[in-house]
């Protein structure tokens, strides 16, 4: 089966760096000041997203809590 995953960059005052658009994939960004330093992470991410696995949304537990019964 083949998801059609991609990167995409996501930065706020939370979180900076990539994630995939399928899952909750993500590398966040470390100093990355030079041009050298973001070729680098880039292609450190691109590496590390290619070689994750999607995990379907469908596929997570969903965990609810028990509320109370009424009857
Ligand atoms: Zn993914």
């Amino acid at each position: 089966m083949s998801i059609n995953k991609r990167m995409a960059w996501i930065e706020d005052e939370h979180f900076k760096g990539w994630h995939c658009s399928e899952c909750s994939w993500a590398i966040s960004a470390i100093r990355v000041d030079t041009t050298v330093a973001v070729l680098a992470f880039n292609r450190i991410a691109q590496e590390g997203f290619e070689k994750h696995r999607c995990a379907p949304a469908s596929e997570k537990p969903k965990v609810q809590a028990q509320s109370a019964s009424t009857y």
